[in-house]
C-alpha cells in the first residue's frame, strides 16, 4: 500500500477552508493508501511559541476535527510530532542539504513572515520546510495532500531529497519523493472576502461552530458592496457568497448567480441558502464529534497508539539514513 503523510499545525481548531483543501481528500484517500496523519505541535511553535497554552489544547481540538470529519483511526495513524524523534533528527540532517537563501525566497515562507509580522525570522521559522521533508521523509510517504499554499514546501522537501539521495543513495534513492495531492479547492476566501479563510484572520466558519454561529457568520460575510438594495443586479463574481455557493452548493450555483445577476434573489435569502448548505455538511460531522469529546481518553490513546507505531518507522527511516551518511562507529 502506498503512502500518505498529512496533517496540521496544532495552533487552533480547523475550519471549513481545511475541509475542502485538505481533510476530505483524506477521507477519500484513506482506504486506498496507508495514511499518516500528523499533529504538528513541534511546527506551530515556529510562530507560537510564546503561547504554549493554546497548542497543547490544539493537539486534541485537531486530533477530534479529523476524526469527526470522518477518518476511521483504524485505518489511520494519527500522531503527535513531538513523540517522534526521528523527524527531530532528519530535521537536522537535512538541513545541511538547504541553503539560508533558498529558505529566505520561499513563496509561502515570505507570506507568512508578512502575515505574522516577522522581520527578524528565527531560525526554527526560516527551517520550516526543512522540518516539513522530514516529516514527508520520516516514513516514506508517496503522497502529500495539501492546500495550495503548502506546494513551495514540497517543492523544497523534493530538492532536499533528491540532493540526499544522489549524494548518499550510490545510484539508489534511500528515502522517496513524494509528490503533491492538490484538491480541487485548494484555497478558500474568507468570510471578509480576504484571499484566504485564515485561523488567525477572524474569517473562518470553524468545523467545530453551531448550526446558530455558522448562520450568524454568514448574515455577516462580504457580498457585493455596490448591490445597495434587493431591486440592484448584483455582480456575484465579487461576492464571496456566491464563491463558497460555489463549493458548497455547487448544482445551485448557476441559478444563485443568475438570479443575483437580475435581482430575482436577496442577498438575505441567497446567505439563508448558504447556511443550510454548510450546516448540512457539518451535520454529520457535530455527530461523530459530540461522541469524541465526551471519549477524551480514547483520543489519547489513538494518539499513543499512533505515534508509537510513527515512532517505529520513524527510527528505522533513521537507521537507514545515518548509515547511507556513514554516521556510525566502524
Ligand atoms: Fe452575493 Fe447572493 Fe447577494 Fe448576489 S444575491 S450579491 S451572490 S449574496
Amino acid at each position: 500500500m502506498k503512502r500518505i503523510l498529512t496533517g496540521d499545525r496544532t495552533t487552533g481548531k480547523l475550519h471549513i477552508g481545511h475541509y475542502v483543501g485538505s481533510l476530505q481528500n483524506r477521507v477519500a484517500l484513506q482506504d486506498a493508501y496507508d495514511t499518516f496523519i500528523i499533529l504538528a505541535d513541534v511546527q506551530a511553535l515556529t510562530t507560537h511559541f510564546e503561547n504554549p497554552g493554546l497548542i497543547n489544547e490544539s493537539i486534541y481540538d485537531v486530533a477530534i476535527d479529523n476524526l469527526s470529519v470522518g477518518l476511521d483511526p483504524n485505518k489511520i495513524t494519527l500522531f503527535q510530532q513531538s513523540r517522534v524523534k526521528a523527524i527531530a533528527e532528519l530535521t537536522i540532517f537535512y538541513s545541511m542539504l538547504v541553503s539560508v537563501n533558498a529558505l529566505r525566497h520561499n513563496p509561502t515562507i515570505k507570506t507568512e513572515a508578512k502575515q505574522y509580522g516577522f522581520d527578524d525570522l528565527s531560525y526554527g521559522f526560516l527551517g520550516y520546510p526543512v522540518s516539513q521533508a522530514a516529516d514527508m521523509t520520516f516514513c516514506n510517504a508517496d503522497l502529500v495532500p495539501v492546500g495550495e499554499d503548502q506546494v513551495p514546501h514540497i517543492e523544497q522537501a523534493r530538492k532536499i531529497i533528491r540532493r540526499f539521495n544522489t549524494l548518499y543513495g550510490k545510484g539508489e534513492s534511500i528515502i522517496t519523493e513524494p509528490r503533491e495531492f492538490i484538491s480541487n479547492t485548494p484555497r478558500l476566501i474568507g468570510l471578509d472576502g480576504n484571499s484566504k479563510m485564515g485561523k488567525s484572520l477572524g474569517n473562518a466558519i470553524y468545523l467545530s461552530d453551531t448550526k446558530e454561529a455558522v448562520n450568524q457568520k454568514i448574515k455577516l460575510a462580504v457580498t457585493d458592496k455596490n448591490r445597495i438594495s434587493i431591486k440592484d443586479k448584483g455582480n456575484p463574481d465579487i461576492c464571496t457568497v456566491s464563491k463558497y455557493h460555489q463549493v458548497f452548493n455547487p448544482s445551485s450555483y448557476n441559478d444563485i448567480c443568475e438570479m443575483c445577476k437580475n435581482a430575482s434573489i436577496g442577498c438575505v435569502a441567497c446567505k439563508k441558502q448558504l447556511s443550510q448548505a454548510v450546516n448540512s455538511l457539518l451535520e454529520p460531522f457535530r455527530e461523530k464529534r459530540a461522541y469524541y469529546e465526551s471519549h477524551r481518553d480514547e483520543v489519547r490513546a489513538i494518539i499513543e497508539t499512533g505515534s508509537e507505531k510513527a515512532n517505529q518507522i520513524g527510527n528505522e527511516t533513521v537507521e537507514q539514513v545515518k548509515s547511507a551518511m556513514s554516521i556510525q562507529l566502524i
